[in-house]
């Protein structure tokens, strides 16, 4: 069933809370994507995450949280990450955090390490957890690997009924998911770029930030697994669409090649990359609906949310035909 948040919200949360603690896997808006959500202090429901998205259990899920104190149950926060919380938190940042050894979630929440990925989300999603007191396991809501959904009806198009409830909270936001951010040795690492900007943070953690495997420049595409992949194949930095393939674009600007092309997705014609960030993943799967073989996408500058739209991309373009297991392993 999808529930539209906005008819009655105070129903939703009822609903949605009840499924919660009867252990189901129920999918949520947030700000950044739309979530498959289970009772993170529950390991069936959690257990049940792991095979409705069919991802390989070795790969930890973000819990959130409703506020700092529901975070300090479950981790310590650091000084460094404790600026952080308090700067960008309810927001698009997940920090990884020592587990509290006093109050530890089930290992089959954090794949059995010591640490515990922990995000406060904003809006609906924030109010659901507020309400049903506990943190809640979210990865993305979509087939392990497939592009992340930012619309409810992209969550059905992948799951159908096996996800019972689906809360419609429209568009989301942001678009992408959320930065992935480590305090070590007196830095922060980037583990993932997202919804925040490495540059909105840099000041406020005023400490070096590196990336493993980034170094602030991106990757050659080949050495990446695939992962946010449409079914269509993605060729990237386009600087001209050829005949039979969909086209991704931003700004005024015609490409060649373009008037001839019948299916030109312009994700932000004032080229504003907020507006790319949200629209991408949408595109991506409309790109595979109308049925083209190839998507050419413009090159998109790698400052700002750039950064996060670029990893995306370069994901979506890597070589296809790997196990789930090899596509997550390639990831940040
Ligand atoms: P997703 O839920 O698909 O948005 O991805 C969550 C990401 O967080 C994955 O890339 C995980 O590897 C990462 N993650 C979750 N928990 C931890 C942790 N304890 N340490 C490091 N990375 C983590
Ligand atoms: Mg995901």
């Amino acid at each position: 069933m999808i529930m539209d948040v906005a008819a009655n919200e105070i129903q939703a949360i009822r609903l949605a809370a009840q499924a919660l603690e009867r252990g189901e896997v129920i999918a949520i808006p947030t700000e950044t994507v739309y979530g498959l959500a289970a009772d993170a202090t529950n390991e069936r429901a959690v257990v049940r995450i792991f095979e409705v998205k069919r991802r390989p259990s070795f790969n930890p899920l973000i819990c959130h949280c409703s506020d700092l104190d529901m975070v300090s149950e479950y981790a310590i926060l650091d000084p460094v990450s404790l600026r952080l919380a308090k700067a960008f938190w309810p927001g698009p940042m997940t920090l990884v955090l020592k587990s509290n050894p006093e109050h530890r979630l089930p290992s089959r929440t954090t794949a059995g390490l010591e640490t515990v990925a922990i995000r406060i989300p904003a809006g609906f999603s924030n109010e659901l957890i507020r309400s049903f007191g506990r943190p809640l396991a979210a990865p993305s809501a979509n087939i392990s690997g497939k592009v992340s959904a930012t619309a409810a009806a992209h969550v059905r198009d992948d799951f159908g009924d096996e996800v019972p409830l689906i809360l419609d909270g429209g568009p989301t936001e942001i678009g992408v998911e959320s930065t992935i951010l480590m305090v070590k040795d007196g830095g922060v690492e980037l583990l993932r770029p997202g919804g925040l900007p490495i540059e909105t943070l840099q000041p406020v953690a005023n400490v070096p930030i590196s990336a493993r495997t980034f170094e602030g420049r991106l990757l050659a595409p080949g050495m990446l697994k695939s992962h946010y992949a449409p079914r269509a194949t993605v060729r990237l930095e386009a600087t001209e669409v050829r005949r039979g393939e969909a086209l991704i674009k931003f700004g005024s600007d015609t490409v060649p090649g373009e008037a001839d092309c019948p299916h030109v997705f312009n994700l932000s014609p004032r080229g504003d990359l907020a507006e790319v960030a949200a629209a991408l993943y949408a595109a991506l799967k409309l790109a595979d609906e109308v049925g083209v073989s190839e998507i050419a996408i413009v090159p998109i500058p790698i400052s700002g949310l750039g950064l996060a739209i670029n990893d995306r991309l370069s994901r979506a373009a890597a070589p296809r035909g790997l196990s789930p297991d090899e596509a997550v392993l390639g990831r940040l």
